[in-house]
């Protein structure tokens, strides 16, 4: 562990906490990881005015060196790549060889924002009068506030700092209190670049401590313009709440409930395929994991046995193990509730085909969940109702292509939805039917930095990724002009 992944990353600096600490578990092995002191109320006031000087020197920093920042940045990352998947591993449980992923597609979020912030451009819409012109201007929106959740902890925090240096804000991330090593060491390296290019000092900082006290503080300074969170949706209101008063924009990305619709026209293989990826990755604990399996009749026993097969191949053991695919869940309530969901399905009818309890790995943790598929689930039980958030499958079945939709939008939710047939008339039509801000068709694993990353309904507002996530931090003006004839 570096030796400033105890402190705090405020203008430039590394500081010391001075509250209660924040103690890193890994929980695979239960190990203390690190007991970091965390922020009072005045350093996160602190925090927040360095963040507001640092949006005025960002606002002043050219073009052209914020995108040398932002690409230097995604390099910087991809070369640090064994330092940065060990913490993530160890401080959150995400198997090595996706943690790995996870650095690269953080990296990639440099990339895209550098390459929108370049293309970017105003306009000068056709005036209707011949003595005006509209200058349309893209202005950085200033200082902003992310906070961000356990499951990505690099990614997401590449998803929302990239497009923010790269319009020309400041940010404050506080990152989940399980997993903040991750975001500190990614602090050091931001460290060392930014000086490199000569960037202003705090133009990102990291903030560990009490998440509301801390939150507080953040959005109470005036001169804080924008919140980015991804988290739980009952969080996401309550953030939404505080800045409401000010008017804080907010980009809120929340939980999902994601159907993954299975036609008997589908390629089975195929989409079994696909299924392990979106529900397997980080043992189901994404916010757009299949949660709803939804199987057409006909080929609903196939489907599941094609599944079935592949999960049983899934090799469940110690995340720092390049084999291992399924590690323990982040926290003994993430065990708990999947436990519960398990049991209440079971209750209600459902019928456990394969795994449904703790598995035991020989000297490790016990928040091991064995990969499930739970058949003949009920749109009314809780495993369809809320999102499990880990590694099983709650399979139901459905007669018509009407009924598949239906069933898949009947939830507040709408952050993912997937589809998978060979019939592309179906295909479109389905992807069009569903009100999810995210469509899979025939594609498990959808994010990707181009595109709009964002959901609808109960899962939130806002989009990250591609030119979309730049304009999110960005504020227009319009300049009127007269010109004489
Ligand atoms: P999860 O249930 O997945 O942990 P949360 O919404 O609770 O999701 O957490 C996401 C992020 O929100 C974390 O960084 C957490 O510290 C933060 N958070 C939780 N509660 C609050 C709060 N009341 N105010 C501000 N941030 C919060």
């Amino acid at each position: 562990m570096g030796p400033t992944m105890t402190k705090h990353y405020i203008g430039g600096a590394f500081v010391d906490g001075d509250a209660a600490a924040i103690v890193v578990r890994n929980p695979a092995t239960d190990a203390v990881l690190a007991e970091i002191p965390g922020a009072s109320a005045a350093l996160a006031a602190r925090a927040a005015e360095a963040n507001a000087q640092a949006a005025r020197g960002m606002r002043a920093f050219p073009l052209l060196k914020r995108v040398e920042l932002v690409r230097r940045l995604g390099a910087a990352i991809r070369a640090d790549v064994a330092r940065l998947s060990v913490a993530l591993m160890q401080e959150s449980g995400k198997p090595i060889a996706e943690a790995r992923t996870e650095v690269e597609y953080s990296a990639s979020f440099f990339d895209n924002a550098a390459a929108a912030a370049e293309m970017a451009s105003g306009e000068l819409p056709a005036s209707r009068v011949a003595d005006r012109r509209v200058l349309v201007l893209r202005e950085p929106i200033g200082a902003t506030v992310a906070i961000t959740p356990w499951n990505f902890p690099l990614a997401m925090i590449a998803r929302k700092l990239a497009p923010a240096l790269a319009a020309g804000c400041s940010q404050m991330v506080k990152p989940a209190e399980e997993t903040p090593l991750t975001a500190l060491l990614f602090a050091e390296i931001f460290d060392r670049v930014a000086r490199d290019c000569g960037a202003p000092a705090g133009a990102f900082g990291v903030i560990v401590g009490d998440p509301p006290t801390v939150a507080r503080e953040l959005l109470a300074h005036p001169a804080t313009r924008k919140l980015t969170f991804t988290g739980s949706t009952e969080v996401g209101r309550i953030l939404a709440a505080q800045c409401a008063p000010r008017l804080i924009k907010t980009a809120l990305e929340l939980g999902g409930n994601a159907p993954f619709v299975v036609f008997a026209d589908a390629d089975l293989d195929r989409a079994a395929d696909q299924a392990m990826l979106t529900k397997f990755r980080f043992m189901g604990q994404t916010c757009i994991s299949a949660n709803r399996f939804l199987l057409q009749k006909s080929i609903a026993q196939d489907f599941v046995e094609r599944l079935e097969s592949r999960m049983r191949a899934l090799v469940v053991g110690d995340p720092a193990s390049e084999s291992t695919r399924i590690g323990p869940l982040v926290n003994d309530a993430a065990l708990a509730k999947v436990e519960e969901h398990v049991r209440n399905a079971v209750a209600g009818g459902a019928r456990v085909r394969v795994g449904g309890s703790r598995v035991a790995v020989a000297g490790l943790s016990s928040r091991f969940f064995a990969p499930t598929i739970l058949e003949n689930c009920a749109p009314t039980m809780q495993c369809a109702c809320e999102e499990t958030f880990g590694p099983v499958v709650a399979a139901m079945t459905f007669e018509t292509e009407q009924e598949a939709i239906a069933l898949a939008n009947a939830v507040p939710f709408g952050l993912a939805g997937y589809v998978m047939t060979q019939d592309a008339d179906r295909l479109l039509r389905v992807a069009e039917a569903l009100e999810f801000g995210v469509i899979g068709a025939n594609d498990g694993a959808p994010s990707t930095a181009e595109a709009p990353f964002g959901g609808r309904k109960d899962s939130g507002l806002g989009r990250e990724g591609g030119h979309h996530g730049l304009d999110a931090y960005v504020d227009l003006k319009y300049v009127s002009l007269r010109v004489r004839a």
